[in-house]
């Protein structure tokens, strides 16, 4: 059976984000030091410079309620419903996701390929012709009356999804120093890079912040480190 999808990587687009980013966060952080009326603070301010300066002082101290300000949202398609189960472990983010309730498979359904079985052709085969047979089976099933909901039980992990996703940007830095870590699976790396890629394109005064947290901290914390930076077992015995 053929194979619907176009593409083996998750698609992302920026669809909204504050027009007013730096001087909406520049705001929030003045008002905290200010005597001046937070409204006088938005409408008097045009420095980006000094705006900048004053932001990364406030987000290295760690004072992060003055970027929850900031709401993004994504559409995001072509990623597997295993990646998309990783996500949603993210608890400081709004999902809606495709729901394989209302939308039933008509065809062959989108699945994606890890780049482990994509490099083996005789694997790859044999995965290919798997996800045919299941797609066999789930029209057989909804031809036979059995609803959506109930037929999706035979999906795979594998199965393409869908969704729009928003997040403030305290959560999406968190994200990213979390996913983009080596530690992280391939895909949900790879998605976290192209969300960071779409809003730097726009706001690229955030380059330093979306990053794998041992670029912010100077020292790995997990188990298995890739060797980038030194452990804290390292550092600890350097004392
Ligand atoms: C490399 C890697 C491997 C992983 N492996 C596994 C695995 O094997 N099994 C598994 O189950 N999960 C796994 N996870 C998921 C992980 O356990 C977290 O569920 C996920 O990363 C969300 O992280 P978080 O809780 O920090 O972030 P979020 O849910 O995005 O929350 C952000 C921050 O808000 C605060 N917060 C949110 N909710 C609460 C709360 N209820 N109480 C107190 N503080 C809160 C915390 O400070 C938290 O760090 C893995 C994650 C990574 C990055």
């Amino acid at each position: 059976m053929e194979t619907l999808q176009k593409t083996n990587e998750p698609v992302v687009n920026l669809i909204s984000k504050p027009k007013d980013m730096l001087r909406t966060i520049y705001t929030a952080c003045r008002t905290c030091y200010s005597a001046d009326l937070p409204i006088n603070i938005y409408e008097k301010t045009d420095d980006e410079e000094k705006m900048l300066s004053l932001i990364e002082k406030v987000i290295s101290s760690g004072h992060y309620s003055t970027i929850e300000h900031i709401q993004v949202s994504f559409a995001i398609s072509n990623i597997s419903r295993a990646c998309s189960h990783q996500l949603v472990r993210h608890r400081h983010m709004s999902f809606s996701q495709k729901s394989q309730r209302y939308v039933k498979e008509k065809g062959q359904f989108d699945y994606l390929i890890p780049p482990t079985i994509m490099k083996n052709e005789e694997l790859k085969q044999k995965y290919e012709d798997f996800m045919g047979e299941i797609s066999k089976l789930y029209l057989e099933f909804t031809e036979a009356g059995i609803p959506a909901e109930d037929a999706r039980f035979i999906l795979p992990n594998a199965c393409a999804t869908s969704m729009v996703v928003s997040l403030n940007l305290r959560e999406l830095i968190h994200i990213a120093n979390l996913r983009l870590c080596t530690r992280a699976q391939d895909e949900i790396r790879l998605l976290v890079k192209k969300m960071c890629q779409e809003l730097l394109k726009e706001e690229p005064w955030l380059k330093s912040h979306l990053v794998p947290k041992c670029e912010r901290t100077g020292f790995c914390d997990e188990a298995k480190s890739c060797g980038r930076k030194p452990t804290l077992d390292i550092l600890k015995g350097n004392q």
